[in-house]
């Protein structure tokens, strides 16, 4: 019986790797440029602390976490509790007022897998901690806007706000009791909803439900001042930079700590309509944990979804990948080539050689399967005349290379050649 990975665990076969390798490579150089610093945090956390930032009643500290109910720990769900209970303990306010933190890792949330969605999934999750002016939510937004294009996807973004803890009790009020009129014509979660997280029911994705809440109250109809103005703010400052956005007033995200400002990346370029990433304020979180009253902000992005995307739209497709292929023909010229690949390899060049004194029609082969741009061909001969064969295997032009002095000016010379002729 052969062992198969855990349903909703997935392995990232090295010709996706390079996809991945390359969004993560966009992402930092983004990110640094809108001056965050990485963040490296562990897996495993205080079962406690999602509980008390994610929510009791939220469908994912109700279900969906992998939680060692007698050790009490949890993997984590999500990033941006692991990444404030850090901020927290280790005082990093102090070092800066306004700290802007990414980190890059892989989630846990028992889910029913789908595509795009696994168990173990990724995310690219970016927190600015310290600031509550609505230019940092444009900002940030446009940061994630900027990430996706230079990423090649298409994505629309939609935005929202959730009020704070003055305004939105009293839309939840009128949307309970709009919502109990409607009971018996919403889905079962939705009826449970209506007592736990009723604002959940504004985008419950069952079409029952949808029709129900078309002539819900708006949120946006109940902020109180400040927050109308702070949406306001948000909206006309995303217009200057030049971001296109929606306001879609049934968004709620699933997270209870959100206030004011969310937002959603929205793609429809993998089947159903899906978010590639969002995020949103959550002032008054970092309190709830034990830290100082300080506001925050972030999104996470979904590094599954975008790799799907990249992959339908061709982003990345790998190129070349070794500098040159060394066939050695014969004991002697296998004895000479050896060390010239280390020296080769340290000089920066990725090289392949085979080992195990094949013809060189088979090597002219391998070196086509590690898509090598030029290949070296040693013989016996050719050592004898101190010299090889450089061929560029795109062009398939051949030239004579000379092979003289010590090994590491060998290495030095067709260094150069292989980097000039590439
Ligand atoms: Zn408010
Ligand atoms: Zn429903």
């Amino acid at each position: 019986m052969k062992i198969k990975a855990i349903n909703g665990f997935k392995d990232i076969l090295p010709d996706e790797a390079v996809r991945w390798q390359y969004m993560e490579g966009v992402a930092r150089d983004i990110f640094e440029r809108f001056g965050a610093r990485e963040i490296r945090l562990p897996i495993l956390e205080k079962t406690e602390l999602f509980a008390r930032s994610i929510g009791e009643a939220t469908d994912i500290v109700e279900k969906e976490m992998y939680t060692f109910p007698d050790k009490g720990i949890t993997m984590r769900p999500e990033g941006t509790a692991s990444l404030l209970r850090a901020f927290i303990e280790h005082g990093l306010h102090v070092q800066q007022p306004v700290q802007r933190l990414y980190t890059i890792g892989p989630m846990f949330r028992h889910e029913r897998p789908q595509k795009g969605r696994l168990r173990q999934f990724h995310q690219m999750d970016v927190e600015v901690i310290g600031a509550s002016e609505p230019r940092v939510d444009a900002e940030l937004i446009a940061m994630g806007r900027m990430l996706l294009d230079e990423l090649g996807i298409s994505a629309s973004l939609e935005i929202n706000s959730l009020g704070c803890p003055e305004c939105r009790p009293g839309f939840r009020r009128q949307l309970v009791s709009f919502l109990k009129e409607r009971r018996d014509r919403l889905c079962r979660d939705c009826d449970r909803r209506i007592d736990t997280n009723p604002l959940r029911v504004l985008d419950c994705k069952n079409p029952d439900c949808r029709s129900q809440v078309q002539d819900a109250p708006s949120i946006l109809d109940a902020l109180c001042g400040p927050c109308d103005d702070h949406f306001a703010h948000v909206c006309r400052n995303l217009e200057a930079l030049g971001v296109a956005y929606s306001v879609n007033r049934f968004m709620v995200r699933g997270l209870d700590y959100y206030t004011r400002t969310t937002f959603e990346f929205i793609t429809g370029d993998l089947g159903a309509q899906a978010a590639i990433g969002a995020g949103g304020r959550y002032d008054g979180l970092i309190e709830q944990l034990g830290g100082p009253a300080l506001p925050g902000i972030g999104f996470a992005m979904g590094m599954e979804r975008i790799a799907l995307l990249m992959e339908q739209q061709e982003v990345a497709r790998p190129g070349p990948r070794m500098d040159l292929f060394v066939a050695a023909l014969g004991e002697k010229a296998a004895g000479h080539a050896f060390p010239l690949v280390h020296q080769l390899r340290r000089q920066g060049l990725k090289v392949a050689m085979d080992h195990s004194g094949r013809s060189l029609k088979a090597q002219m082969k391998q070196a086509g399967r590690v898509n090598a741009a030029h290949t070296l061909i040693i013989g016996d001969n050719e050592l004898q005349q101190q010299e090889a064969i450089l061929r560029n295997m795109e062009t398939r032009e051949q030239e004579t290379v000379p092979l003289q002095g010590t090994v590491t000016e060998q290495a030095h010379s067709l260094a150069r050649r292989v980097r000039d002729n590439s």
